[in-house]
This record gives C-alpha cells, structure tokens and sequence, in this order.
C-alpha cells in the first residue's frame, strides 16, 4: 500500500527540463538530515495550455530519480482533476488530487442530508479538540447546513476515487481531496464533518486541502493576516488528528496547502504548527520554477537575456488573454509593469532582480513576477528555441531552479529551527 511519507513538497516543472535540478533540493535537504518526498504535479488547466501530454511528467520524474540515484519517495499528482480528465493521467500518476470545489453547494437529495445528520448526531453539543482553544458548537442544524453543503462535492470526490481504483487496484496511488479553488474559506466544523463523510464513501484521503482565508495569488506572497491564517491551520491540524481517530481514516492524514507558490509569509506558521503537534503536511509551491528559467536565462546575458526580454514583450502586449484563465488568482497593478522599451535596456542583472522573489529587494516587482508568471504560453509557442537556450544554459537555470527550491522554501518551511 502506497503511504504516503510526513513531508512532501509538490513541485511543477512547466517545460519539463528542471526535474533534476528540482530533485537536487530535496538531496540536499536529505543530506543535511530532513527528509522530505518530492512530488510533481502538472494541471490538466496547464497541459491544456502548453499542449503537453501527463505521461511527460512521469518520463521526466523517472529520469530525474534515476540519474541522480535518488532512494527516497516520489511521486507524479494528477493535479486537480475530475471525472471528465482524469482518464488522461491513470497511466502516469500514482497520486490523484480529486477537484470537488465545484461541486460544493451543489443540491443533494434530502434523504441522503437526514441519513447524514442522523448518523452523526452523536457529534453535536460542545466537542473539545485538543489544540483549539473554544471547543466547537455543534448542533443538528449545523450539521445538516454542512451536509447541505458539502455532501454531493464528497461524493463526487467517491465516484472518482472509485474510478481510479477500479483502473488502478487498490492501495497503489494515493489519494488528495481538494476544495481550495473556491471563494469561502472551510471553518474547522466544516472540515470536520467534510472528513466524516469522506470516511462514509470509504475513500482513504491521505491528504486534504481546504481553501484558507485570504488571497493565494499565483507567484507571489500570501495577502491576509498572517495571524489569522496561524489560528485556522492550527485548528485544521487539530481537527484532522481528531478526525482520523474518531472516523478510522488514514493515520497519515494530513493537510495539503495549496499554495500558488511562495507564501513566505505563512512558512513560519506552518513550520512552527506541524512541529508543535508533529504533524505532516504538503506543500504545493514552486510553481514558479519556469520564472527561475528565465531567471537563469536572464543572467545568461546574450540570446538568452534577449529570449527573456522577448517573453516580457509578448507578455505584455497579450496580457489580457494570459491573465484571463488566472484572474481569480492574480492581482495585477498594470500601471506598475515597466514598458517594453524600459525592459528592452535591461541588463541581465536588472531583469533578474525585477523578477526575482525577494521582497527585501527594491527593484523586485511582484505585478511583471505575477504577468511573467502566467505568461508561460509565450514560451511554450518559443517552442525549440526556448528549450534549447535551457538546455545551453542548464548550468545557470539548474542552479537557479535549486536554489529557489531549497534556499526559499524547503528550509524556511521544514529546517529551520525555532
Ligand atoms: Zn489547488
């Protein structure tokens, strides 16, 4: 039975040519004693994109594992998928993250809300969960709204699983709920009869991830309360030990964050709230990997320096049909993006400080980040001319592309020490 480990990090390669370079972050996090599994996701919304088929990302995964010798837990997540695209990733992946978010709200039989509420009566009144500071206060009709809720979006998430069991046996892949693509937060009531009735369709979720407050715009740092996000991973971490027991769910059960890459500013909560209840966790991030391409690409000078100015370019001149498919997930300031002609006399240096997440620099601008961020189908209609110049600079992008990974978030999010 595939288990999936305590610490993972989800990662996403766009082009396909930094499986290695990524792997190389979790190495050096081994050798210096942590050990974290990799896992690389690619959305059906991406492969749609760039017209990539999934069964590339498990040819990259391999070979990556594979030339760096590397022993320890990988994974390939069909990320986000639903009954109607599932088919095309059953071959390659061997996690599977069921996208129900659209389906929350959706009306559901009576019938079936009564059976529910009936068979959890037994949870209503005050519930003290060990780690949450009020206990929760549960009545019939809370249960019932919930159930109203969110009872079709988790069985909707059973008629998938059961598909890939079907296809795949069980026990071989593991299994993510996902409802974060959706506009309101899940309270720690809801998530808790969310996992009673995952526990009734019988799907052994290994991990979950439920939408927090605020925004998790793609690319660049979490806005919200930090504080804020604090208290509810907390009570999530909280509700979900309570939950396993209580509902004989998976004991690995952990939350899953959905980051959109580089949350920084909630790296320290989450670090701090697992080791406080030593819990696992996964963390979706570095998405960006393609921006730290350009990055190396930049830095490169010469064709590639042109290649990155050249992308900016397009960018910006198509920035309504990029930003279209991501508008919910980025805040873009369009009077703050440089003009083409400001970029064109760019040195490599100033692209990459521009480009590059590090908020402590004055030139980093994170509205040409999030513009160059969703703007990867420029480079994918490059086509070879993009992928050769990675390959000539595979050096300085690799260095990039590990660096980031470890340096900015495997340390913050699992080493460092308080
Ligand atoms: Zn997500």
């Amino acid at each position: 039975m595939l288990e999936l480990e305590k610490y993972s990090i989800g990662t996403g390669d766009r082009f396909g040519k930094q499986a290695e370079a990524q792997l190389k972050s979790v190495i050096k996090a081994k050798e210096a004693g942590k050990e974290i599994s990799i896992i690389w996701n690619k959305s059906y919304r991406e492969h749609a994109i760039i017209h990539t088929d999934p069964v590339s990302v498990r040819i990259a995964a391999d070979h990556a594992v594979k030339a760096s010798n590397w022993k320890g837990s990988y994974y390939v997540d069909a990320d986000h998928i639903s009954l109607k695209t599932v088919d095309l990733f059953m071959d390659s992946s061997d996690f599977f993250t069921l996208d129900v978010a659209d389906y929350i709200g959706e009306k559901i039989d009576q019938n079936e809300v009564d059976t529910f509420v009936k068979e959890n009566l037994i949870y209503s009144g005050k519930i003290n969960i060990p780690g949450i500071d009020n206990p929760l206060m549960i009545t019939e009709k809370s249960i019932s709204k919930i159930a109203e809720r969110y009872l079709y979006a988790v069985k909707e998430a059973g008629r998938i699983y059961r598909h890939i069991e079907e296809k795949k046996g069980k026990g071989n892949f593991i299994t993510e709920i996902s409802m974060d693509e959706t506009d309101l937060p899940q309270t720690p009531e809801e998530l808790l009869f969310i996992l009673s009735a995952i526990s009734r369709e019988g799907i052994p979720a290994q991990t979950i991830a439920p939408k927090f407050t605020d925004r998790f715009n793609k690319g660049v740092d979490y806005v919200g309360d930090p504080e804020k996000f604090d208290r509810e991973f907390n009570d999530d971490i909280c509700v979900i030990a309570w939950a396993v027991e209580k509902f004989k769910l998976p004991s690995n059960l952990k939350l899953s964050v959905h980051s959109g890459s580089d949350k920084f500013s909630i790296y320290p909560s989450i670090r701090r709230n697992i080791r406080k209840y030593n819990a696992g966790v996964h963390v979706k991030t570095a998405g960006t990997t393609w921006l730290e391409e350009l990055i190396g690409l930049a830095e490169s000078g010469s064709e590639g320096l042109e290649i990155a100015k050249g992308i900016y370019s397009s960018a910006l001149n198509r920035y309504e049909e990029l930003a279209e498919p991501y508008a919910t997930v980025i805040d873009i300031d369009k009077t703050k993006l440089p003009s083409i002609s400001e970029v064109d006399n760019w040195t490599g240096e100033q692209y990459a400080s521009a480009l590059r997440h590090n908020q402590n620099n004055p030139a980093y601008n994170m509205h040409l980040r999030q513009l160059l961020h969703v703007g990867y189908k420029v480079a994918s209609e490059m086509g070879e001319r993009y992928l050769a110049a990675l390959v000539k600079n595979s050096d300085i992008v690799g260095r990039n592309v590990t660096d980031n990974l470890f340096e900015r978030h495997i340390k913050p999010l699992f080493m460092e020490k308080k």
